[in-house]
């Protein structure tokens, strides 16, 4: 068979070709009118994919720049803060903290569940003196997806900001930046928002804004200030040179989502998930999470008895070129992960869940073939039929 590769991990995703297209235009100068128009189109769909009217600042760097960004930007050495960790990217939040020299109160939660909004008002409570809260919406290393609207009920009242790691959540999951009084909101390009890897983003609110102006800690390239200052002029621009085809491709692929309607795109990651989930569960295998509400980005499945998670993706992508991605950290070899955040419909799944129950066969896993993909189908069918 010829190869051909199909992308299934949760992050990088496939792209539109629309998307890839406009990455082959000739660059065009970064100071000029053309580019402020470009610009300001993206900056401005982010802020509807967003749910925002807060500032987004946008930093050529994957997801972890703006992560750090807000770390660097926010806070002072010796500040207290709150990190929610269930989770290889929440605990990021953590290791970066420290670097700045921050006084980090971890609250770590197992890595099934989501994180308990009542158990961050009581720590709240306990310590007064906590100046931020940082929390990952969607826990892309086990599936698992967080209550950031019932975290952020918790958080709005107190001194505290709401520091939020959507980089798999955003433009997949339901986020309401503004509503949910998140207080800077961390994204980047290469997981729901069908962009190539290299842009990161951050959605800034006043009361932000109030504790950058103070903040002592060291930020050069990833400085807030400078960056709405730089947007906020004339001539709206970036510090630096940007990433001109990315922010080509983030443009047309935030029109496109923005086409889809952001419901409607958060609806279809909720299908897709729970086709996945029954197929899955189907093939004889068991769901990681014990918390499945809102889990829709990725759908993390313990690996069976006697077979490793790395086996599985290993197989799937040198067999059959499907490439999903295994556990990290503690869970290496205990699960494997199948993304369905960003540009999927429904037949890619199949495809993803055929090439599943055939390297689970292959690799001596008892199940009938077909019967995760007919439960797929099932789902499906009961999701999206119109009563007629
Ligand atoms: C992918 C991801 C990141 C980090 O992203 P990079 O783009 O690799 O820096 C951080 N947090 C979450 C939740 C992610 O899914």
């Amino acid at each position: 068979m010829i190869r051909k590769e199909y992308l299934m991990t949760p992050g990088p995703t496939p792209i539109p070709h629309q998307v890839s297209l406009v990455q082959a235009e000739p660059i065009i100068h970064h100071r000029t009118p053309a580019y402020t128009e470009l610009f300001v189109r993206m900056v401005e769909g982010l802020k509807k994919v967003l749910f925002t009217g807060n500032d987004v600042l946008t930093f050529a760097a994957s997801g972890t720049g703006a992560m750090e960004g807000a770390v660097s930007n926010c806070f002072s050495p010796g500040d207290r803060v709150l990190v929610a960790a269930g989770g290889k990217f929440g605990q990021r939040f953590a290791e970066i903290a420290k670097v700045y020299s921050l006084e980090v109160e971890s609250y770590e939660y197992p890595w099934d569940e989501a994180a308990d909004p009542a158990i961050i008002a009581r720590l709240l409570e306990e310590k007064p003196d906590i100046k931020g809260v940082f929390v990952t919406h969607s826990e892309t290393s086990t599936g698992v997806v967080n209550d950031i609207r019932a975290i952020g009920k918790v958080v709005k009242d107190t001194p505290a900001i709401l520091v939020v790691d959507s980089i798999s959540g955003a433009g997949a999951l339901e986020l309401r930046t503004d509503a949910w009084n998140i207080d800077v909101l961390v994204t980047g390009s290469q997981k729901a928002l069908m962009t190539p890897p290299g842009l990161a983003a951050a959605a800034v609110s006043p009361k932000a804004w109030e504790m950058v102006e103070k903040a002592e800690s060291p930020a050069y390239y990833f400085c807030f200030l400078k960056t709405r200052k730089k947007y906020d002029s004339d001539n709206p621009e970036s510090p630096y040179t940007p990433a001109v085809s990315l922010v080509k491709a983030m443009s047309t692929a935030t029109d496109l989502l923005l086409e889809e309607g952001m419901e409607a795109a958060w609806e279809r990651h909720r299908i897709l998930a729970m086709c996945t989930r029954a197929a899955v569960e189907a093939m004889g295998l068991e769901l990681f999470p014990k918390t499945l509400d809102r889990a829709y980005a990725v759908t993390a499945v313990k690996a069976p008895e006697g077979i490793g998670g790395g086996d599985i993706v290993k197989h799937m992508n040198r067999v059959h070129g499907v490439i999903i991605a295994g556990g990290q950290d503690r869970l290496k070899g205990r699960i494997f992960r199948i993304g369905h955040v960003g540009y999927y419909n429904f037949f890619d799944m199949v495809l993803a869940l055929s090439a599943l129950e055939m390297t689970l066969s292959e690799l001596g896993f008892p199940l009938e073939l077909g019967a995760g993909i007919a439960a797929a189908e099932r789902v499906y069918l009961e999701m999206t039929s119109s009563s007629g």
